[in-house]
C-alpha cells in the first residue's frame, strides 16, 4: 500500500528548500536515489541526443540543471549515515555507494558529452564564436567540467572505461567497508572502567558523561568512547597511568587487530586498486592524479611543502620531550605516547600557569554558541540567528537557526548537531543539505555542523572544553563558506571548492575564539557569570607555540603517511602485504618515527583517507593554513573585527566559492599571492 508520495521526487516547500524531515521515512530513499539516478541519466541523453553545434547554453547549462532529485536524495541521506547511522543506513549505504559511484561515472565517462564540453573548451581557448558573450564563471565552468572528465577518464578507450568503472565501484565498496569497520571496532574498543577511582582527574561532567555512556549499553560502571584520532582528550587529565595506556592501546588497535573488524586488507586493496586506476588514466600514482585537480598541482609541491616543515617539527617535538621527561620524574619504563599529553599539562601549567581542562566552566555550550560563534560572525558580517524550533530536523539533538543578513533579508538556515552518539561517526564536519545557486533557484543555502560533545545527564550544563570550543568555531567557518554562497552555478556553491582550499575559511574562523571583543562576550563562567580572567587569557596566547612541535609532527605524520600509500605505483603496492612495517618505514623516511608521537591516525583507522575523500589530500589542512595564517596577519593590520574587513572576506572570497580560480581569488581579497612566514612562526618552525 502506497500512502504517500516520495518526499524526494519534489522541491520542499519548506524555507530554503529545508527538507521535509518529518515526512521522511527509510523507504523513501532507495526509490530516490533509482529515481534520481535515472532522471539524471534521461537528462544527460536529452543534452548528447541534440544535433545542434554544442554551446554553453545546450551543453552546460542543462549539464548543470541535471539531477536535482539525486542531489536533494544525496546530501539527506549522507548526513543521515553519518550522524545518525541505523543498521539500515548502513546496509543501503553499502549497496548503494557502488551504483552511485557507476552513475557518476556514467555521466563524466560519457563520450558524447565529453566531446559537447571538450568542443566548447577548445573552441573558448581558440578565443572563437562559442567565447563570446561567456563571462569568466561561464568560461571556469567550462574549464573545470573539462578537466574533471578529463581526469575521471573521459579520454580513454572502452576497454580501459570498462576496467575503470570496475575499479571505481570495488573501492567505493571498500571504502564503505573501511568505515563501517572502523565505526564497529571504535564502538567495541570502548574501554570499561568498573572503579571509578581511575577516573580521577576527569571533570563531573565527564565522568557522568562516562556513566551515561555505560548505562545506553546496559553497562554497569563507566564506559570511555573512543574518539576518532590517535590521542584521546581524555589523556590530557586521567591520572592513572594503567588506564591512560588501555585508552591508547584501544586507540591505536583500531581496525588492525584481527576479527570480523579488521582494515588492514581494505588498506592494501584500496591503495593497490588507486593506483591501478590512476595508472589507467597515465598518471604515475593515484596522489599525482588526486593533486593534478587541487590548487597544489603535484604531489612533489607537496613534499616540498611538508618536507620544509618536517625536521624543525620533530625537533621541536624532542625538545618538549626533555620538559616532559622532566616533569614526569621516573617513570616505570619511561616515557609513553599514552603519558604525552598528561605531562604536557603539567609543564603547560608549570610554564604558563594554564590548565585547559580548569577553563571549561567558562566555556558553556549555550554562551559559546550565542555569544561567541554567533556573535562574531555577526560583528563582522552584521548576520544575526534566530532559532527555529517549528523546523523539525533529523534528530532532536539537531538544532535550527535561521540566518539573516543586516538589512533582516533572509541568508539561509544553520542546523546544529552538537552532541556525540554511537550512531554518529568521529570527528567534527559541516555539511549541505541546500546550497545556493541562482541558476535553480535555491535563494540560501540549508548547512549542518556536527561534533561530537559528550552529552551531560539532564539538567546538567555542557561545558565544553578548550578544543571543542576551537572545533566549533572551526566548523562554524565552513558554515559560514556555505551560507556566504553566491553564485550562479550549482557546481560552484560553497564549499565546493578545492580539497586543498576548503579548510582555509575554517581556520580563518577559529582566530575570533580569541579575540578579545569575543572572547570577553562569551567566555562567562556558567555558574557566577564571572568573565574568564585576563590574566588567563594572556597566558592562553603566550602558550600558543606550546606543544606545537608535537602538534605539528603529529599531523605531518598522518599527511607523509596519506602521502606514502598513494605515491605507491600499482607494482609497488602489490608487493605490500604489511601495513604496520610500510606505516613504520614511511614515518622512518621522514624523521617522523618517534614512538612518542604517533601520527595522529593510523593506517587502518585513517578514515579521512581510507573512507573520508581526503585521500592524497590530508595535506590539505597544513597546504590552506599557509593562507589561513597570511589571512590572520591582514586582519590583524587592518583592525581586525570590522564590518569592512568582513564584507571584504565575504564578498571577495567566501562567497565566490569554486566560481573562479582560488588562488586568484586570494589574490583579490589579500593583493598578492600567500606568504609563509607567518604560518612558519606561529608553529615555532622558523
Ligand atoms: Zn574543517
Amino acid at each position: 500500500m502506497v500512502s504517500s508520495a516520495n518526499p524526494f521526487f519534489d522541491p520542499s516547500t519548506l524555507p530554503f528548500g529545508f527538507p521535509p524531515f518529518a515526512d521522511i521515512r527509510d523507504e523513501h530513499y532507495e526509490p530516490a536515489f533509482e529515481r534520481g539516478m535515472a532522471d539524471q541519466l534521461a537528462e544527460i541523453q536529452e543534452i548528447v541526443r541534440g544535433r545542434d553545434e554544442p554551446t554553453f547554453d545546450n551543453t552546460l547549462v542543462p549539464l548543470e540543471r541535471s539531477g536535482q532529485i539525486l542531489e536533494r536524495v544525496g546530501y539527506v541521506f549522507f548526513n543521515k549515515s553519518s550522524s545518525d547511522s541505523s543498521d539500515f543506513t548502513n546496509e543501503l549505504e553499502e549497496r548503494i555507494a557502488p551504483k552511485l559511484a557507476a552513475h557518476h561515472d556514467a555521466i563524466l565517462l560519457d563520450p558524447m558529452l565529453y566531446w559537447r564540453v571538450k568542443t566548447i573548451h577548445d573552441a573558448i581557448q581558440a578565443g572563437g564564436d562559442a567565447a563570446a558573450g561567456l563571462d569568466a564563471e561561464q568560461r571556469y565552468l567550462v574549464e573545470r567540467w573539462y578537466t574533471e572528465m578529463t581526469i575521471a577518464g573521459a579520454a580513454l578507450d572502452d576497454a580501459q572505461k570498462r576496467r575503470l568503472r570496475e575499479l571505481n565501484q570495488e573501492i567505493s565498496t571498500l571504502t564503505t567497508r573501511f568505515e563501517k569497520n572502523l565505526l564497529n571496532d571504535t564502538n567495541e574498543l570502548a574501554v570499561h572502567v568498573t572503579d571509578v577511582a581511575e577516573l580521577a582527574g576527569l571533570g563531573e561532567g565527564e565522568v557522568s558523561a562516562a556513566r551515561e555512556a555505560a548505562a545506553a549499553r546496559d553497562l554497569e560502571g563507566w564506559l570511555v568512547t573512543l574518539v576518532l584520532p590517535t590521542g584521546h582528550p581524555w589523556l590530557a587529565s586521567l591520572t592513572d597511568r594503567g588506564l591512560r595506556e588501555r585508552i591508547m592501546t584501544a586507540s591505536r588497535s583500531r581496525g588492525g587487530r584481527g576479527g570480523e573488524h579488521d582494515n588492514r586488507e581494505n588498506v592494501l586493496r584500496i591503495a593497490r586498486l588507486r593506483a591501478e586506476r590512476a595508472e589507467l588514466l597515465g598518471f604515475s600514482s593515484h596522489a599525482a592524479a588526486v593533486t593534478a585537480d587541487e590548487t597544489a598541482r603535484t604531489p612533489e609541491a607537496v613534499a616540498d611543502m611538508l618536507g620544509r616543515l618536517a625536521p624543525a617539527a620533530a625537533r621541536n617535538a624532542r625538545a618538549e620531550q626533555a620538559d616532559l621527561a622532566a616533569v614526569a620524574g621516573d617513570l616505570d619504563g619511561g616515557l609513553r605516547a599514552s603519558d604525552w599529553s598528561f605531562y604536557t599539562e603539567k609543564v603547560r601549567a608549570e610554564k604558563y600557569d594554564v590548565d585547559t581542562a580548569a577553563l571549561r566552566p567558562w566555556f558553556e555550550a549555550e554562551r559559546v554558541l550565542h555569544d561567541g560563534v554567533f556573535y562574531a560572525a555577526h560583528l563582522l558580517y552584521g548576520v544575526s540567528f534566530t532559532e527555529r524550533p517549528d523546523l523539525v530536523a533529523y534528530h532532536p539533538d539537531a538544532r535550527v537557526f535561521e540566518v539573516s543578513n543586516e538589512d533582516g533579508s533572509a541568508l539561509g538556515l544553520y542546523i546544529l548537531d552538537l552532541y556525540t552518539r554511537d550512531s554518529k561517526r568521529g570527528g567534527a564536519w559541516m555539511n549541505p543539505l541546500i546550497s545556493q545557486d541562482e541558476l535553480l533557484g535555491h535563494p540560501g543555502s540549508v548547512v549542518v555542523n556536527n561534533l561530537n560533545v559528550p552529552k551531560p545527564a539532564a539538567g546538567q550544563p555542557t561545558l565544553l572544553t578548550f578544543d571543542e570550543v576551537s572545533t566549533f568555531f572551526h566548523e562554524f567557518g565552513h558554515a559560514l563558506h556555505g551560507l556566504f554562497a553566491h553564485v550562479t552555478y550549482p557546481k560552484f556553491s560553497g564549499t565546493n571548492v578545492f580539497r586543498d582550499f576548503v579548510e582555509f575559511p575554517s581556520q580563518v574562523n577559529e582566530m575570533w575564539m580569541l579575540w578579545p571583543e569575543v572572547l570577553e562576550n562569551y567566555a562567562r563562567h556558567h555558574e557566577t557569570g564571572e568573565p574568564l580572567d585576563p590574566a588567563v587569557v594572556e597566558r592562553i596566547r603566550e602558550s600558543e607555540q606550546f606543544n606545537q612541535g608535537f602538534a605539528t609532527s603529529e599531523y605531518l605524520g598522518a599527511a607523509l603517511l596519506d602521502q606514502a600509500w598513494h605515491k605507491l605505483s600499482s607494482a609497488s603496492a602489490e608487493a605490500i602485504t604489511d601495513v604496520a612495517a610500510f606505516e613504520a618505514d614511511a614515518l622512518r623516511a621522514v624523521g617522523l618515527d618517534d614512538p612518542l608521537v604517533p601520527p595522529r591516525y593510523g593506517s587502518t583507522y585513517f578514515a579521512h583517507v581510507f573512507s573520508g575523500g581526503y585521500d592524497a589530500g590530508y595535506y590539505s589542512y597544513i597546504w590552506s593554513e599557509v593562507l589561513d595564517a597570511d589571512t590572520v596577519e591582514w586582519f590583524k593590520e587592518n583592525g581586525g573585527l570590522t564590518r569592512a574587513n568582513g564584507d571584504r572576506f565575504r564578498s571577495r572570497l567566501l562567497g565566490v566559492g569554486g566560481s573562479k580560480d582560488p588562488l586568484e581569488a586570494y589574490r583579490d581579497f589579500r593583493g598578492r599571492d600567500a606568504d609563509i612566514a607567518p604560518l612558519l612562526k606561529r608553529r615555532g618552525l622558523d
